[in-house]
């Protein structure tokens, strides 16, 4: 019988498995499907407090997991394929073990939809992004391409005009899955060039193995081209980790958790953490503040349960 089990091992996870192990409540982690989550798939991170040299993604994560280690957060390799949250103990389902625990964080995380493209999974890290807000200061004076037609893309193509020098918004289609305010801000802006209808067939690399351009098929004319960019930003919208969940735990129309009071569900014991409940900042920082903030919550919660 564990006291906590963390579903994920991203920043939300480990951040809560430090704080847990630390209130000596030994944690177990289940890793997930992407042990470490969306920082594994980043290199520089910059924005990461106390790090003002920036860190790799890979790193940052290798030592939150360290540091939940010494403490004493036990860690098994796999997914969750079910969970039971009908009764304590909530049982914990992977593979052929079946966890037994007092309290559940789940911090499963969101995974950016991607385009598919080999080259697009070649050159992630490498000119290839999901994240604007973590990637874009990379790309001053550059040209870059945003993919995508919702609010998602006219926001990352509004702010990456900070530091790029063009814009090509590209999307498959004319019409836009994105608001009007956010397809007319992004219009009214300058540095930005809408690129319609048209399909992203492959992303380009130099010799160093880093992104130089995109080749595009017009959907209209089939006629292919190339633009030339040092980035590109997949924003296709993320997906949450949450198929688990259905019909267990509160889910808005977009499949992510809601937390309310803080970290908490409906359900007693069950908390939430990371971007798997949070669609809106999608940031380490905020990701590692709520890991926190549930390990916290359990605690508590623990505490006023006592065996
Ligand atoms: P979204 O609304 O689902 O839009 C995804 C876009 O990516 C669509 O234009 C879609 O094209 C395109 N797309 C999907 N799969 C693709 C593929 N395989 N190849 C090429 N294009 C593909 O996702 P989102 O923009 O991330 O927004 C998610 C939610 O967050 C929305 O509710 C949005 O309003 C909200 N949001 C709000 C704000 C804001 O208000 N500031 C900012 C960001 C997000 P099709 O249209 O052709 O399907």
């Amino acid at each position: 019988m564990h006291n906590v089990v963390i579903i994920g091992s991203g920043c939300a996870g480990l951040t809560a498995a430090i704080y847990a192990a630390r209130a000596n409540l030994k944690p177990l982690v289940i890793d997930g499907h992407e042990p470490g989550g969306q920082l594994t798939i980043t290199t520089h991170v910059e924005n990461y407090p106390g790090f003002p040299d920036g860190i790799l993604g890979p790193e940052l994560i290798d030592n939150m997991r360290k540091q939940a280690q010494k403490f004493g957060t036990e860690f098994k390799a796999g997914s969750v394929s079910e969970v039971d949250l009908t009764a304590s103990p909530f049982k914990i389902i992977a593979g052929k073990d079946v966890y037994e625990a007092k309290t559940v964080i789940v911090a499963s995380g969101a995974s950016a939809r991607l385009l598919g493209l080999e080259s697009e999974r070649a050159l992630m890290g490498h000119g290839v992004s999901t994240c604007a807000t973590c990637d874009g200061y990379f790309h001053r004076g550059n040209p870059i391409a945003v993919i995508g037609g919702g609010d998602s893309a006219m926001e990352e193509a509004n702010f990456l005009t900070r530091y790029a020098s063009r814009v090509y918004l590209i999307h498959r289609r004319n019409e836009f899955r994105a608001s009007k305010i956010m397809i007319d801000r992004a219009r009214a802006n300058e540095k930005i060039e809408f690129v319609t209808p048209a399909h992203v067939e492959q992303i380009l690399a130099d010799g160093n193995k880093l992104v130089k351009g995109v080749r595009i098929r017009h959907a209209e004319t089939n006629e292919p081209s190339d633009i030339e960019v040092g980035g590109v930003f997949v924003a296709i919208g993320h997906t949450p980790n949450t198929i688990i969940f259905r019909g267990k735990l509160e889910m808005d129309a977009n499949g992510y958790l809601v937390a309310r009071n803080g970290t908490r569900t409906a359900v007693p014991g069950v908390f939430v953490a990371g971007d798997v409940q949070d669609h809106r900042y999608r940031q380490a920082v905020t990701a590692a503040g709520s890991g926190c903030m549930a390990a916290l919550d359990a605690e508590k919660f623990l505490e006023g349960h006592a065996d």
